[in-house]
This record gives structure tokens, sequence and C-alpha cells, in this order.
């Protein structure tokens, strides 16, 4: 969850247009879930539309692929200049063995990430919010927020001037019983 980051002062996507979000390398189809279930709860909160792996091209695509190089320094990176690529530490890395079930990290990790995608550059403050550094140790019944923060909500806002798009849901809350964990409107 730490990023690192060129340095870049203009938004290098545009977070009103449709993004394409395609996986490169190996991805097992668990895995490829868990990133549509992380975008999703993005599009739902905010509007946007991150899409895995659509069947036309978009002019707008981030390719994700897992790689060790990433390990040394982080669980993920995501580097913002075009074209926008996210690097992430393959998940056989992320926890022992005996940890068993690495989906719930996963899926934190892409739904943090893909704040980066959708051009915010900085991090939250408070430990719950999704935009949090991972720095702050969370353990692992609070890998996967709760849904967004305040926080997140205010960074996505700032760090796309002028988002002009309706969300489909006040608020988004995750379930984390699931495996991946989904997104759903709040009642
Ligand atoms: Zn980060």
């Amino acid at each position: 969850m730490l990023l690192a980051l060129a340095a870049s002062g203009c938004s290098a996507l545009d977070a009103e247009q449709p993004v394409a979000l395609a996986p490169e390398g190996e991805w097992t189809g668990r895995q490829i879930e868990t990133l549509r279930q992380a975008a999703r709860c993005w599009n739902l909160q905010f509007g946007t539309s991150l899409e895995v792996a659509p069947d036309v091209a978009w002019p707008q695509e981030v390719r994700l692929r897992f790689t060790d190089l990433v390990c040394v320094y982080a669980v993920a990176r995501t580097s913002p200049s075009l074209p926008v690529r996210v690097d992430i530490c393959p998940t056989r890395f992320f926890f022992s063995a005996a940890s068993g079930n690495r989906e719930p990290f996963l899926f934190a990790t892409l739904l943090h990430e893909l704040g980066h995608v959708l051009n915010i550059r900085r991090h939250a403050e408070g430990s719950l919010a999704i935009m949090a550094s991972g720095e702050e140790k969370r353990d692992l019944s609070q890998i996967v927020p709760p849904g967004f923060a305040d926080e997140d909500r205010r960074l996505f806002y700032d760090a796309n001037p002028g988002f002009a798009l309706d969300a489909p849901c006040a608020q988004v809350v995750v379930d984390r019983s699931l495996s991946p964990p989904v997104c759903a409107c709040a009642r």
C-alpha cells in the first residue's frame, strides 16, 4: 500500500471517462474477480467507470501486474504517469502460508491502489480510510476497510476538481464476510 510517486503535478487520467483495467501476466480467475470487486467499490461511491478487461478498446487503460520487483519497498506501487501502471507484490509474499486466505489483503491493496489510479496522490490520516498509508499497521480483521471514509471522499474530489458524475450510492459499505469482499450501497 505504500506508494512511491513519480514527481507529477497534473492528473494522469480523466476520472470522468471510462478506464479499462488490464491485468497483465498471470492472474487467477479469483484475483481478477477481486480486482473487479475493488473497482466496483469506486464506481458505486463516485460514479467512475473502472472496468476490468472490457471487450471494446478504451482510450484510457491501466495495466496491472504482479512483480517481485515491487516487494522490496512496498506491497504495491502505482506510477501515475501515462501509461498508468500498477505493480503488485505477488500475493504469495503477503502472508505466511499459515494465514490462509489472501484475498482480503489483495482486495484491500487493489482498493487502495485504484484510488491512486484515480489521481489521489496523498494518503489519509485516519487508519480506517481506504487511502490510509500502509505504515499504519492494521491487524488482519481490519485489513479491509468498512467503506469510504469522509477523508477518502475529500481526497478524491480534491484530486479531481470539477468532477461532475453522479454517484450511484451516497455511502458504500464493504461486506467483509464475503471473499472477495463486495461493495454495496448502504441502506
Ligand atoms: Zn498509497
